[in-house]
Parts: C-alpha cells; structure tokens; sequence
C-alpha cells in the first residue's frame, strides 16, 4: 500500500492546517467534522492561508485551485473508508478520541494506518482500544501546521516497523520532518518545552523579575523568538496547565508540578490572547 487517500477528522486549528500541508504537496484528502458549518470554517480558513501564500508569491493561483480541489469534505465516519492513512484531530478529550478510532477502525480498510494528533494522550491506549494496535501511531504536528516544519512521530508499544516506515515517509513527502519518538507523557517538544514555561511562570511569581524582564531576558540571553511568558500567552494558559499536569500526573515527579500563579490565572480566566488577558495585556 502507498499512502495516497488522506483522512483528517476535525477541521479546527490543527485540523485544517493538516489538510492545508496534505493538500498542497498533491494528495487528496477528506476533511471531515461534525457538522457542516465545522468543516466549511475549515475550508474557509485553508482559503485565507493559500490567499496570504499568493499574495507572498509563493503560491500561484492555479496552485491553489489544484489544492483546493484535492480536498473533499465530510461529515461522517463512513466518508474516510478507502483512505490510506486518517488522521485524527478532534478535540483533546481521551473518550471522544477512543469513540474515533472504534468507528473508524469499523469502516477502514484492514491494512490502513490509523494516527493521531493528540498533544498528551497516549498513543499505547488508542492503539490498544482498537483491532489494529500495529498500525496506531501518534502523527503530533505544531501550529500552524503548514509552517512547522517538525512532526514527532509517536512509536505506541504496538507500533510496527512497517507502519512507522510508511508514516515517516509520507511526512518526508510532504516536506515535514519527521522525528522518531517513543510514546510518552508530553513526548520530545512539549516534556522540555511546557517545564520551562512553568519555570519562567515560577519566577514571575517569586517576583524575580516582571514579565516583561522576565521575557527580555529569554530572547536576548537563549536567542528565542519569543518570550516563555508571551509564548504562554500565545498556546493559552489552559493549555499550558494541562501539559504540566500531564507530565505531572504521567512522572509523578514534583519538578513537573504547574506553579501556583499559572493555577491562580487560569482560575480566574485569564488564559492569554485567546481571552485578551494573559501575562500581558491584548485588550
Ligand atoms: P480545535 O478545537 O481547533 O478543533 C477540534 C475540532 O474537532 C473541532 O472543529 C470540533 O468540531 C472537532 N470534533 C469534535 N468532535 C468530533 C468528532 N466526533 N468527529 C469529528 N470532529 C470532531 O482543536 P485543535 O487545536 O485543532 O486540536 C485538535 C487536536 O490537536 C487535539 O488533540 C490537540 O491536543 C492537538 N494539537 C493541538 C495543537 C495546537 O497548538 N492547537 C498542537 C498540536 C496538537
């Protein structure tokens, strides 16, 4: 089997942007959500990003015509029967998930890949939950999706050769890396990346520093982009919270416990951008 047919589930932030990367590098994907205004704001979206491309010149409006019209969209299960390879992008919740793969390992071909996207769920459990443990992988992508280049390819216990080697290849082929991880809390990225977020979140509260210094420090002494705080700001401290209390709970080690001032603001709904108040202020 090559893997040409796509299936992404879930057409929000992650979602499309997957069947954006999918789309453009020439496979046909079909996108599928739970309803039809989900999957045509997903289309929309993809739209906008392939707009701002041609705008760039870095994509012709032929191409992006090609690219729209590799895409399909869908509203059940039963739409992603003769794909190689779905991708499983739903909303981060381990009961809907296992719901997921019980429906699509029913109408799935027996000799297709079945990945998911999930942040902090264990890919061992998914596969275990279906009849096709072997070929059950983690695919995690970083947002935004079309320009990240990194995919850690998540290795479950039961994962074989043969379905690691097709998925790696296909992640070549849409011009990701790849990275072989084996299956653990927070995997590669977020394990070191969400500690130190806490760490910059326990200074801040220890009053080291304000947020601002706190930041400058960052980028100018590591050469980071951005800020650990702004960057929290950005993945929303709800998120944030939840990985550390993933790692937490998966290594039962007290350097993974979330500061108190990140529990502090998440209580009071101050989640970052998304709520226009986060360690900074986007009011
Ligand atoms: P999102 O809320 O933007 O999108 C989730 C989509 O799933 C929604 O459109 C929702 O309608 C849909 N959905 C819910 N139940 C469904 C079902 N039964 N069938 C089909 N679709 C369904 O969330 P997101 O940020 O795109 O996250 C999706 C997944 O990607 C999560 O597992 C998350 O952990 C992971 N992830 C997120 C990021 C990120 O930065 N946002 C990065 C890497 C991985």
């Amino acid at each position: 089997m090559t893997i040409s047919k796509i299936g992404v589930v879930g057409a929000g932030t992650m979602g499309n942007g997957i069947t954006q990367a999918f789309a453009v590098a020439g496979l046909d994907v079909v996108m599928m959500d739970i309803g039809e205004p989900q999957v045509q704001r997903g289309l929309a979206t993809i739209g906008a990003s392939l707009d701002r491309l041609i705008k760039k010149e870095k994509m012709s409006a032929e191409q992006k015509a090609a690219a729209m019209a590799r895409i399909s969209t869908a509203t059940a299960v039963s739409a992603l029967a003769d794909c190689d390879l779905v991708i499983e992008a739903a909303t981060e919740n381990l009961e809907l998930k296992l719901d997921i793969f019980a429906q699509l390992g029913a109408v799935m071909r027996a000799d297709a890949i079945l990945a998911s996207n999930t942040s902090s769920i264990s890919i061992t459990k998914l596969a275990a939950a279906t009849e096709r443990s072997a070929q059950v992988i983690g695919m995690h992508f970083f947002n935004p999706v079309p320009m990240m280049a990194l995919v850690e390819v998540i290795r479950g216990l039961q994962t074989s050769d043969e379905t690691y080697a097709k998925v790696e290849s296909v992640a070549k082929a849409i011009g990701k890396t790849p990275v072989q991880i084996k299956n653990s809390p927070g995997f590669v990225v977020n394990r070191m990346l969400c500690p130190m977020i806490n760490e910059a979140v326990f200074a801040l509260g220890e009053g080291l520093a304000t947020a601002a210094e706190i930041d400058e420090a960052m980028k100018l002494g590591c050469n980071h982009p951005i800020g650990p705080l702004a960057l929290c700001d950005l993945i929303g401290l709800d998120v944030q919270l939840a990985v550390m209390q993933v790692l937490f709970d998966g290594f039962k080690d007290p350097k993974y416990r979330p500061a108190p001032l990140l529990v502090e603001m998440v209580e009071a709904g101050y989640l970052g951008r998304k709520t226009g108040k986060g360690f900074f202020d986007y009011s």
